[in-house]
C-alpha cells in the first residue's frame, strides 16, 4: 500500500481532502477508472480544423497572451494566438485572467478544444486544454481519458496524478486473478490492463484492458456467490418431519397446476433435508405463486415453526393477510398482520402475539424486519415480489430467526445469467404455466385521438358488471404534459358521469389508500385511476380492463406487470396502451406488448434496449454495482467469468498460493 502523500502535488491539505473520499493510497487511485475517453490522437493543422467539433492543434505561442475586460459583461478574456505552418488561430479563455501567465511567447504547446466561428467568420477555439510540447503527453496526440474528478481537481491535474501513479512502477499492482484462467480466457496482465484502461496505447490495448477488468470484477462476485450458496448449503436447516400438504391443497378452491405441483415437490424436499432451504420461484403474472407460498408456510406452521411472507406494499400485504386468513382460519391457523400503519395498540398486540408464538402466519411490509420485532419460532421467511427489495433485504428477514428455511418469489423474469448475479445464492424453481381457463389478454397500443372510444368502452365493460384499472405515470399536473391522475379522474368524472370512478396514488396515507382498495375489491367503485402503485400483486379478478396512459413512460416489464393486474378472472380481459410518441423505439416496443404475452421475451427485449441498470429500474433493484462491468454489453464476458469461477471451485490445477490469494480477496467481499 503506497500512500499518496508520496506523490508530488499531495500535501497534507489535499491528501486530507482525498482521504474523505475514500482515497488514501495510490491503488485507491487507480481503482477510479476513467468516465470515458476523448480520441484526440489526431492533430490538426490550423487550416483544416472544422467548426463545432473538439479538435487538437501543435504549434508555437506566436504572441503573449493578454487580458482584455469587457465591462458590459463583466468579463475578462484572455487572448492568445498560436501558429503552425499553416496559419494562425485565436484562442480564448473566459474569466480565468491567471491562465495568461501559463504561457511563454514562442514555446511550443497541443491546445485541445472547441472550434467555432466568430463574428468576422475567423475561427477561434474556446476555452482550451493545453500542454507544453516536450513534457509527457497526456492530454493530446492520443486516446485521452476522461475522469469524474474529486472536488478541488481539473481533468488535468488528475491525469497528472494518475500518470504519476502509473510511473510509481507496476509492482504496485498486484494481480490476484490465477494464471489458469487468465491463460485459458487470454487475458493480459493486471498492471498492463490498469495502464491501458487509464491511458489506452491503442483502442485494442483499451478494449483487451477492459475485457480484463469486466472479467476480474464478474469472477471475484460469482465466486463471492458461490461462496454464499456453499455457506447456506452448510447451515443445518429445522428439519419439517411431516412435509405433506395434502390436507391444505383439498381446501383450495382449484387444483393445483402441474407447475405448481413440480415446486411444491421440490420445496417440500428442501425442508425435509437438513439444510436451511434457499429457493426462489420465478413465476409470470398470475401464475399463482400465492398458493405455493401459503402450502410451504402450512408445513413450516404443521411442523411447530412461524411463518413470514413480506411484501413490498401495504397494499399487497393486506391482500395477503385476508388471503392467508380466509383459508387458514377455518384449520385453526392464527395469521396476524404487522404493517408500518398499524394502529399503535394494534401493533403492541401483533408483536405480543408473533412473540408468545400465537401468531403462526404473520403477514406484513418491512415493519417484519424492523428492530423490536421479536419473533418465536421463525422457521420459513417469505419475500414476495423481490424485486421490488434490495438484495440485502431478504438477509435481514432471515436473521430473525435461527437459519430458517426462505422462499423468494418474483415475477420479474430474467435471463439466466443475470438471475445467477442477483440470486447467485438461490436455487430456482420456475412456474412455467398459468391456471386453466384464462382467456388471453386482448392488447392494443392506440394514440389519444381514440380516447373517446377507449371511454365509451370502459362504460360498456363497467355496464357489464365488470371493473377497469387506469394508470397515469405523474398524481399531479406536471411540466411534460403527461397524464396525472387528478386531473383524469376529473376529466372522467365530466365524462361519465354515471359511474363510480376512484383514485389512488403513493402520497395517501396507508388507511385512505386501503379504503379505496376495500371499495374497489367489494366492486362499489368501477373505475380505479392510479399511478403504479398497484403493480404489483394486487388481484381483483373482475377487473377486465387495463388502461395506461402515456404508455411510452414504461419499460417493458412494468408494462407487463401491469398488464398483469386484469385477465384473472374467466371473462375476456383488455390492455389498452395509449401514446402519442412517434418514437420508433416506443412504437417497436408498444407493437412487442400486443405481440407477444411472453414475459420472459418482453424482459429480454427490455434488457436489451434499456441495459440492466434501467431494466430494474432507479429503485433499489438490488444489483451489485459495479465499477465497470455493464451486464448487458458484456454479457458474454459474464459467462465465461461464471464458467471459470465454477472451474476454479473443482479444478485442482490451482495452487495453493492461487487459492489463498483469491480467498483472502473474497474476504472482502462476503
Ligand atoms: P401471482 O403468481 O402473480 O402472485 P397469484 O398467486 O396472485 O398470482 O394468483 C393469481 C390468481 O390465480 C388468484 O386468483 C389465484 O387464486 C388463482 N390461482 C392460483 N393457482 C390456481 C390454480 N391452480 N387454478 C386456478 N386458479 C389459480
Ligand atoms: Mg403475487
Amino acid at each position: 500500500m503506497v500512500h499518496i502523500s508520496v506523490l508530488s502535488g499531495i500535501g497534507p491539505k489535499r491528501a486530507e481532502a482525498l482521504a474523505k473520499v475514500g482515497i488514501s493510497t495510490v491503488t485507491d487511485i487507480l481503482n477510479l477508472l476513467p468516465r470515458d475517453y476523448d480520441d484526440r490522437s489526431e492533430i490538426r493543422t490550423v487550416d483544416s480544423l472544422v467548426a463545432g467539433a473538439v479538435q487538437t492543434i501543435l504549434g508555437v505561442l506566436a504572441q503573449t497572451p493578454e487580458n482584455v475586460p469587457i465591462k458590459k459583461a463583466g468579463m475578462t478574456l484572455t487572448k492568445a494566438l498560436i501558429k503552425d505552418s499553416t496559419g494562425t488561430l485565436e484562442l480564448v479563455w473566459f474569466n480565468q485572467p491567471y491562465m495568461s501567465k501559463n504561457f511563454k511567447h514562442g514555446q511550443g504547446y497541443t491546445f485541445t478544444g472547441t472550434v467555432k466561428h466568430t463574428y468576422n467568420n475567423r475561427m477561434q477555439m474556446q476555452s482550451p486544454e493545453y500542454e507544453p510540447v516536450g513534457e509527457v503527453p497526456l492530454g493530446a496526440g492520443r486516446i485521452v481519458p476522461l475522469y469524474t474528478p474529486p472536488t478541488g481537481f481539473s481533468q488535468k491535474t488528475w491525469r497528472a496524478l494518475v500518470h504519476q501513479c502509473l510511473e510509481a512502477g507496476d509492482n504496485i499492482i498486484t494481480d490476484d486473478l490465477p494464471e489458469e484462467p487468465r491463460k485459458t480466457y487470454g487475458l493480459c496482465g493486471r498492471a498492463d490492463a490498469i495502464r491501458n484502461i487509464h491511458f489506452p496505447e491503442s483502442e485494442d490495448m483499451f478494449l483487451s484492458a477492459r475485457r480484463r477488468l469486466v472479467f476480474e470484477e464478474l469472477f471475484f462476485m460469482q465466486l463471492a456467490l458461490f461462496r454464499i450458496k456453499e455457506r447456506a448449503a452448510e447451515q443445518a436447516g429445522i428439519v419439517f418431519g411431516d412435509a405433506d400438504y395434502s390436507p391444505f391443497i383439498k381446501r383450495l378452491p382449484f387444483k393445483m397446476t402441474q407447475a405448481q405441483s413440480k415446486v411444491l415437490t421440490e420445496i417440500a424436499a428442501d425442508l425435509q433435508s437438513g439444510t436451511a432451504m434457499n429457493r426462489l420461484i420465478q413465476g409470470d403474472v398470475g401464475s399463482g405463486k400465492t398458493a405455493v407460498a401459503m402450502a410451504t408456510a402450512y408445513m413450516a406452521i404443521k411442523n411447530g415453526c412461524q411463518a413470514a411472507i413480506m411484501a413490498p406494499t401495504e397494499v399487497l400485504a393486506q391482500q395477503h393477510y385476508e388471503g392467508f386468513t380466509k383459508l387458514f382460519a377455518p384449520m385453526g391457523i392464527e395469521t396476524v398482520l404487522l404493517t408500518g400503519s398499524l394502529h399503535v395498540s394494534k401493533r403492541k398486540t401483533a408483536l405480543s402475539q408473533i412473540a408468545d408464538g400465537t401468531a403462526q402466519m404473520i403477514v406484513g411490509t418491512h415493519a417484519l424486519v424492523q428492530t423490536g420485532v421479536e419473533y418465536r419460532r421463525l422457521g420459513l421467511v417469505i419475500t414476495d415480489e423481490q424485486h421490488r427489495f434490495g438484495v440485502n433485504q431478504r438477509f435481514t428477514l432471515k436473521e430473525k430467526g435461527e437459519s430458517p428455511h426462505t422462499l423468494v418469489m418474483t415475477a420479474t423474469p430474467i435471463p439466466r445469467t443475470l438471475a445467477l448475479i442477483l440470486y447467485g445464492d438461490l436455487d430456482i424453481s420456475i412456474i412455467d404455466e398459468l391456471p386453466p381457463g384464462r382467456v388471453p389478454i386482448k392488447t392494443y397500443a392506440l394514440n389519444g385521438t381514440y380516447r373517446p372510444r377507449i371511454h365509451e368502452f370502459i362504460r360498456k365493460e363497467t355496464a357489464a358488471g365488470r371493473q377497469a384499472y387506469i394508470i397515469c405515470p405523474v398524481i399531479e399536473e406536471s411540466e411534460n404534459d403527461m397524464a396525472n391522475v387528478l386531473q383524469y379522474t376529473a376529466d372522467l368524472r365530466r365524462a361519465l358521469p354515471n359511474l363510480r370512478i376512484a383514485y389512488l396514488h403513493g402520497r395517501m396515507k396507508p388507511a385512505e389508500k386501503q379504503e379505496i382498495m376495500d371499495e374497489f375489491i367489494a366492486n362499489r367503485n368501477k373505475v380505479l385511476i392510479s399511478t403504479t402503485v398497484i403493480e404489483v400483486g394486487i388481484n381483483i379478478p373482475n377487473a377486465t380492463l387495463m388502461l395506461i396512459e402515456n404508455a411510452e413512460r414504461f419499460g417493458l416489464s412494468q408494462l407487463h406487470q401491469l398488464r398483469g393486474r386484469v385477465g384473472r378472472g374467466k371473462e375476456q380481459s383488455h390492455c389498452i396502451l395509449v401514446s402519442d410518441s412517434n418514437a420508433p423505439v416506443t412504437k417497436a416496443r408498444l407493437k412487442a406488448m400486443t405481440e407477444t404475452t411472453d414475459g420472459f421475451k418482453l424482459a429480454e427485449l427490455d434488457l436489451k434496449q434499456r441495459g440492466a441498470g434501467d431494466f430494474f429500474g432507479t429503485r433499489q433493484h438490488g444489483l451489485p454495482s459495479f465499477m465497470i462491468a455493464n451486464l448487458y454489453r458484456d454479457m458474454d464476458i459474464l459467462k465465461e467469468a461464471q464458467e471459470a469461477a465454477r472451474e476454479f471451485g473443482n479444478n485442482k490445477s490451482f495452487t495453493a498460493d492461487e487459492r489463498t490469494v483469491v480467498y483472502n480477496r473474497l474476504a472482502g467481499v462476503l
